[in-house]
């Protein structure tokens, strides 16, 4: 008997919309050929949940993406809500989602395909073969810290508290060498050791939980000089891991080694199998409802989605060798396309993914 899986989609602002339909359709396709049943539940999450609801994270979607088995999310922002306070701001939604369903790790591949080096600003010999995941710490640190606002003799004053708690350290540690012993089995830990307390915490908890897994091989890197080697010599790392605003700055900056955001998949796991898979790119304002985006990005994020919370290997390697083969035929959207007269639309993109999917499962 097939088993039956339910996915929350919440398609987002801008191009959150097209990208999801198309990244739907690819897992309708997986429903085709795997033993599997996905049920699709909708809602509302940011700028389009602030004009229907009142709220960027309404208690509906949470209602619904507790009671589901993965979420998948577009994007969401828009300058139509940039001015608005922080309560009615779309990422204040995205944080609350993050901290609501207790997803603590987020990976962040960033790959390079040889058929794209030409896309990198950087030298092909520095960015050929990267091939890196970098784990940042979600839903601690300094963007969950006390936040002050205030005024004193000199005037106005601001401040971020940065908080690390050992559990939270530790989970997310353990999250990172377990990835990393499914890769080349080497982990480098980023942190400021040298100036921050929660980088000594962090440290120390990494230190203990490293003989756990002796087969990784680990090292631990500041993260000023870890920016600095992420762009002189990207192929000396696979897995990174680090705290949340570290993690946030280096895995932008490592996916700008591969040239295209539209490419990038991510996924945010809790305890367990739950997780929630979105692109890293935003939500595109500029190229919305044009049909132009490039869905890649949501399409391998659900391929993470069948590896990680479905353990569907087989499809998760169907859909990424699918992204590859098409890229190498030289099919591309307009981010990526060096003849940007040629470059196919959202749907048509999508359309080549699920075809050359299909043959993978032909093939297999
Ligand atoms: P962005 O990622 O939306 O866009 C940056 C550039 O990349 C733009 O030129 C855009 O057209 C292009 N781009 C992005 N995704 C693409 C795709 N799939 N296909 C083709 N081109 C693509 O970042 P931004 O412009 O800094 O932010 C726009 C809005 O998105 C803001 O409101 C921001 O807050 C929000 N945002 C949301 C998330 C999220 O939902 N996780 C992440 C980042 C930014």
């Amino acid at each position: 008997m097939s088993q039956t899986f339910t996915i929350t989609v919440l398609p987002g602002d801008g191009i959150g919309p097209e990208v999801t339909e198309q990244a739907v359709r690819v897992l309708k396709e997986v429903e085709a050929l795997e033993d599997v049943a996905f049920q699709f539940e909708y809602a509302r999450l940011g700028g389009c949940a602030i004009d229907e609801d009142g709220t960027p994270l309404p208690e509906d979607t949470l209602v619904k993406a507790r009671r589901s088995d993965a979420v998948l999310l577009g994007a969401v922002g828009g300058p139509k809500w940039d001015n608005n306070p922080a309560h009615l701001r779309p990422e204040t939604g995205l944080l609350g989602i993050r901290k609501e369903l207790g997803l603590y790790a987020n990976l962040r591949p960033a790959f390079m395909l040889d058929c794209m080096v030409g896309v990198s600003s950087l030298k092909e010999e520095v960015v050929k073969g990267v091939d890196l995941m970098v784990i940042r710490e979600l839903t601690g640190g300094l963007y969950f810290g006390e936040k002050k606002r205030y005024e004193d003799a000199q005037g106005e004053v601001a401040s971020d508290e940065m908080i690390y708690h050992e559990y939270e350290i530790e989970r997310i540690v353990r999250r990172a060498f377990e990835v990393a012993r499914l890769r080349s089995k080497q982990l480098t830990s980023v942190d400021k050791a040298n100036v921050l307390e929660s980088s000594r915490l962090w440290r120390k908890v990494v230190e203990r939980i490293a003989p756990e897994y002796p087969d990784v091989e680990l090292r631990h890197q500041l993260v000023d000089s870890c920016a600095m080697e992420l762009i002189r010599y990207p192929k000396q790392f696979d897995t990174v891991v680090t705290e949340n605003m570290f993690g946030d700055i280096l895995s932008d900056e490592a996916s700008m080694l591969t040239g295209s955001i539209g490419m990038l998949p991510s996924a945010s796991l809790a305890d367990g199998n739950f997780g929630l898979y979105e692109p890293v790119h935003g939500s595109a304002p500029d190229i919305a409802g044009k049909g132009v985006a490039n869905p890649t990005a949501t399409i391998l994020s659900a391929a993470m989605m069948l590896r990680y919370t479905f353990g569907l290997e087989k499809a998760a390697d169907a859909i990424e060798t699918a992204v590859h083969q098409v890229l190498n035929s030289g099919v591309r959207t307009g981010d990526i396309a060096e003849n940007k007269a040629e470059a196919v639309g959202t749907v048509e993109m999508a359309d080549r993914i699920i075809a050359a999917m299909k043959e993978e499962y032909v093939k297999a």
